[in-house]
C-alpha cells in the first residue's frame, strides 16, 4: 500500500519496488493523497486535477490497480484560496491533526491489511509530502498493535530536499524493474513536460542507492521500527 502526496510520487520514489512486489503476486493499493491541483502551469486547479487524476489512473493500471484519491487540498491551494476547488475537503496540513481524517486513513489501512505501507519521509521539505508523511505515520502508529504484520517504509525526500541526511535501512533491488518504473513515470505526461529531467533523475537515484548497497539499481527506504 503506497501513499503519495501527488499523483506521480509513488512512481518516482517507489515505482520499481511497487512493480517488483506486484510481479511477486502482491496487490498494490495506490493512494493519491492530495488533489495535485497545482501541478500544471496555466491551467485552472480543476483542469489540473482532471489531467493528473487521469495520469494517475494510467500509471496505476500498469500495476494492475486503480488509484484511491483522498483529494485533500494542497498547502498551496488551501480551502478558501480559490472557489474552483472541490468543496468540503480540508487541507493536507490539517489532516494529521484531525480525528476524522486520521480515522479515515486507519480504516483504509485496516480495510486492505497491507504488509508494507510506503510513503514520504517525515523530514521532507515539501509541505504536502511532509504532511502526508505525518498523516500516514500517525494512522500507522494507531493500528500498529492491531495490524502487527504491517511495516512502514519511508522513501527519500523529493526535489526540495531535507534538513536531515537520509539513512536507509532497506534497499530493494530494482534492476529488472527500472523499465517498469520508467513506464509508470512516463504516464505522468504533464509532469514530464514540466520537469524534463524527471526520468533521468529517477535513473540517477536508482544508481546512487545501488552504489550504497550490493545492487546495481535500487530504491531506498527507512523502515520505521
Ligand atoms: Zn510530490
Amino acid at each position: 500500500m503506497a501513499f503519495g502526496a501527488h499523483s506521480d510520487d509513488i512512481d518516482i520514489r517507489a515505482g520499481g519496488t511497487a512493480a517488483k512486489y506486484v510481479d511477486k503476486g502482491y496487490g498494490l493499493v495506490y493512494v493519491v493523497v492530495t488533489t495535485s491541483a497545482s501541478g500544471i502551469n496555466g491551467l485552472s486547479p480543476n483542469g489540473s486535477i482532471k489531467i493528473r487524476h487521469g495520469e494517475a489512473r494510467k500509471a496505476a493500471k500498469l500495476y494492475g490497480t486503480e488509484p484511491v484519491f483522498l483529494d485533500f487540498h494542497q498547502c498551496v491551494y488551501p480551502p478558501g484560496k480559490t472557489d474552483r476547488l472541490p468543496k468540503g475537503n480540508i487541507c493536507i496540513s490539517q489532516a494529521s491533526d484531525n480525528e476524522k481524517t486520521i480515522r479515515m486513513v486507519t480504516n483504509l489501512i485496516l480495510k486492505y491489511k497491507p504488509e508494507i505501507i510506503l510513503t514520504h519521509c517525515t523530514d521532507d521539505l515539501h509541505e504536502d509530502h511532509y504532511h502526508t508523511s505525518a498523516l500516514v505515520y500517525i494512522a500507522y502508529k494507531r493500528i500498529q498493535k492491531t495490524l502487527t504484520s504491517a511495516r512502514l517504509w519511508l522513501w527519500p525526500s523529493g526535489s526540495r530536499g531535507s534538513i536531515i541526511e537520509f539513512k536507509p535501512n532497506k534497499f530493494v533491488d530494482i534492476e529488472n524493474y527500472l523499465a517498469a518504473k520508467d513506464r509508470a513515470i512516463k504516464e505522468h505526461k504533464s509532469q514530464c513536460a514540466r520537469s524534463p529531467r524527471l526520468r533521468t533523475i529517477a535513473i540517477k537515484n536508482a544508481k546512487f542507492w545501488g552504489n550504497k548497497c550490493r545492487f546495481r539499481l535500487a530504491e531506498a527506504f527507512i523502515e520505521v521500527k
